[in-house]
């Protein structure tokens, strides 16, 4: 039998090489590093961690925890990794990423059914089993060959990511809900809006100019590119004023408390369904997470804000996968190609994880000639495989794992919940659990 192809032994490729070999059959993983480095990597390791060194939340009953427990219960070589390589890090799983990426590196070059070709991988064969891993950061030559084999014009996006809060954290006796100029889409007020004086306003941009910034993993070539999403510290550095101009503007807004206009405004959109959380609109910025937290608490109403994401910059490569994808992460076109990882339209270390170790099962389902069994849709696994290829494709955009992934719960255990956000997470986790539970029992 021929031995299955993975691409990229970043942490999706590594974790399905991992599935692979575990179910019983040969793989081929290449990575391009050290013979061909990308713009954030900065060792020839399998599995490094590019920017933090967290794994996010811990905290039972939260959707990160739920995932990550997911993965445990199914044998995720880059979890029991994460395990080993665990520093103090308060309720979030932090590792030293030295530790995790070695232990990795380590565990898949002693796999005997595991061949490691250190080559960039250029074309892809539509005939045979294969993973495509190879994350934000694919070279340019497989990405115009995924281009071919998909169709696709365009696979290269610049993520330019606005902070997230918790909307019971903003302060709503100072922000205020209005459109501008009274306009909306739905005739509700869509914005939540937080003034600033004059004296407020410079305070901030002083502590903008005056932040620690994360370093650029952005290519000097592209820095024209970035024009239309320029992070809000570089609008401050270009006049006291321009983000007055530009994201900050106060036109049209009235405050409903001083009946007069400010003199800036932060806006915040709804950024789901359920209205419990808002981002940040414009505020992409490449400050790091803790000097984000402490700046953006500046604003009038955010003093007590609780971030649920922090502003973001860099290089993305994904497909549009909801055109694409089964949720098995199948290519429509060619069930043999399956994505996983970032280029499949998931965000972050873990969900690139997390759709490694799907491909990687599902693949092995498929050379056994298995029927292929989708995850539960209760489960963290399945809601990220459902939202990769259910989403809408026309403003299609990767995402992390979050409650509004999971679907619903029914409405008479909603009621029961209504006023418990914790208990209503935790119901969701235990159902989660249950059904991911009964599915091993029957595909270990
Ligand atoms: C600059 C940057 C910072 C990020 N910071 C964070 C963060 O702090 N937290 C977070 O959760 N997520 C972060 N992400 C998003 C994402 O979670 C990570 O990029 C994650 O590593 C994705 O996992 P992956 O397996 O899809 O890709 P990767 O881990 O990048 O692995 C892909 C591998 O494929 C290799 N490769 C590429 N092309 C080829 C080819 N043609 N042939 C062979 N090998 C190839 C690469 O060398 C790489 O080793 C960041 C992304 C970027 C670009």
């Amino acid at each position: 039998m021929r031995p299955i192809h993975i691409f990229g032994g970043g942490l999706a490729g590594c974790e399905a090489a991992w599935q692979i070999t575990r179910a019983g059959f040969d793989c081929v993983l290449f990575e391009m590093r050290p013979v061909q480095p990308t713009p954030a990597h900065k060792t020839d390791r399998l599995a490094e961690l590019v920017c933090s060194n967290s794994l996010k939340s811990e905290s039972e009953n939260t959707a990160p925890w739920l995932l990550k427990e997911e993965l445990r219960r199914l044998d995720s070589l880059l979890l029991h990794a994460a395990q080993q390589a665990r520093v103090p890090g308060g309720h979030a799983l932090t590792v030293d990423r030295e530790v995790f990426a070695s232990e990795i590196t380590r565990a898949i070059e002693e796999n005997p059914r595991i061949e490691l070709r250190r080559e960039e991988a250029t074309s892809i064969l539509e005939d045979a089993i294969a993973i495509i891993a190879t994350g934000p950061l694919t070279s340019g030559a497989l990405a115009r060959e995924i281009g071919r084999i998909t169709g696709a014009e365009r696979l290269f996006f610049y993520d330019s990511i606005s902070p997230i809060v918790e909307a019971d954290s903003i302060d709503l006796s100072i922000a205020f809900r209005a459109s501008r100029y009274g306009k909306s889409l739905d005739g509700t007020d869509d914005y939540i809006n937080c003034p600033l004086d004059r004296e407020q306003y410079e305070r901030f941009i002083d502590a903008i100019l005056a932040a620690e910034a994360v370093p650029s993993h952005i290519p000097e070539d592209n820095a024209r590119f970035f024009e239309a999403c320029l992070p809000i510290e570089e609008l401050a550095r270009r006049g006291r004023e321009t983000l007055r101009f530009g994201p900050m503007k106060p036109m049209g807004l009235i405050d409903p408390r001083t009946g007069r206009r400010s003199y800036a405004v932060v806006q915040l959109r709804q950024e789901n369904l359920r209205a419990d959380s808002y981002n940040l609109v414009g505020f992409q910025n490449h400050m790091r997470f803790p000097e984000q937290a402490r700046v953006f608490r500046l604003i009038p109403g955010l003093e007590r804000a609780q971030f649920l994401r922090y502003g973001q910059i860099h290089r993305n490569t994904y497909i549009n996968a909801p055109a694409l994808l089964t949720p098995t992460l199948q290519l429509r076109a060619h069930h043999q190609i399956f994505f996983a990882g970032q280029i499949s339209g998931v965000e972050g270390y873990v969900e690139s994880i997390a759709t490694g170790l799907i491909s990687g099962r599902h693949a092995a389902e498929l050379a056994s000639c298995a029927e292929i069994r989708a995850f539960p849709r209760e489960t963290a696994l399945g809601s990220l495989c459902a939202y990769v290829s259910g989403a809408d494709t026309r403003s299609y955009q990767p995402a992390n794992i979050t409650f509004d992934l999971l679907p619903a719960l029914d409405e008479a255990t909603r009621l029961q919940f209504r006023h418990d956000k914790k208990a209503r997470h935790a119901e969701v986790c235990r159902r989660a659990l249950e059904k991911l539970d009964e599915y091993r029992s029957v595909y270990a």
